[in-house]
């Protein structure tokens, strides 16, 4: 199985991840716990690439070409070979973080990125999409704890884009609910796990 988080900034999609992840190796499961971008060598220096040192100077066009790039290598090194192996495969951030930033927040037209998806990666989708819901006004406390700032790894970009990547969120989840999941985010990360456990076992038993 493929078990995506997804989610702004600062809502947990690492920590509850990595606490799925464990979950499901208790269980005796054959887990590979990795992100996006990045998770191979290449696709890692593709991630320094947009997240390093001015990253923002890219355009959205850049930057989906570039995570497309990335994703590629992860899909084709790490991911695919995982999956048919038996593995189950949980990631932070897959395919609806590039159509929700480079798409809906920056502007680019969905079917464009899902395009670069086809090429890159085969079309891949996960088999469950968790997005991380979380207020604002508790991103931006997570962040500050987390950073020091409240500003994300690729500077620069307005609250306003970051309204347009929660709600492009919300809308893939409701126009999707097949393959979406919403998990309040709220509270400690042994009470969202938790709720992604009900979630999970849900989805599990249709
Ligand atoms: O917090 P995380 O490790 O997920 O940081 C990745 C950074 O890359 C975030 O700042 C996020 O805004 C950005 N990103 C993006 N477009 C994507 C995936 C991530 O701008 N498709």
């Amino acid at each position: 199985r493929f078990i995506v988080f997804e989610g702004g900034e600062g809502v947990g999609k690492s920590t509850q991840a990595r606490l799925l992840a464990n979950a499901l190796r208790a269980t005796g499961l054959a887990v590979d716990l990795t992100r996006e971008p990045g998770g191979t060598p290449g696709a890692e220096a593709i991630r320094a690439l947009l997240l390093d040192a001015g990253g923002s100077d890219w355009g959205p066009r850049a930057e989906a070409l570039l995570f497309a790039a990335a994703r590629s290598d992860h899909v084709e090194k790490l991911i695919m070979p995982a999956l048919e192996t038996g593995r189950w495969v949980v990631c932070d951030r897959f395919i609806d973080s590039s159509r929700a930033y480079q798409g809906a927040a920056g502007g680019m037209c969905d079917d464009d990125i899902l395009a670069l998806h086809r090429i890159g990666s085969a079309g891949l989708l996960p088999d469950l999409t968790i997005v991380l819901r979380l207020e604002p006004q508790a991103t931006q406390t997570r962040l500050r704890a987390r950073d020091g700032d409240a500003s994300d790894r690729i500077g620069g970009r307005a609250p306003e884009y970051h309204a347009a990547v929660a709600s492009a969120f919300e809308g893939f989840a409701a126009a999707e609910p097949a393959r979406f999941v919403i998990v309040e985010a709220s509270g400690e990360a042994e009470e969202v796990h938790g709720r992604v456990m009900i979630a999970l076992k849900r989805f599990e038993h249709g």
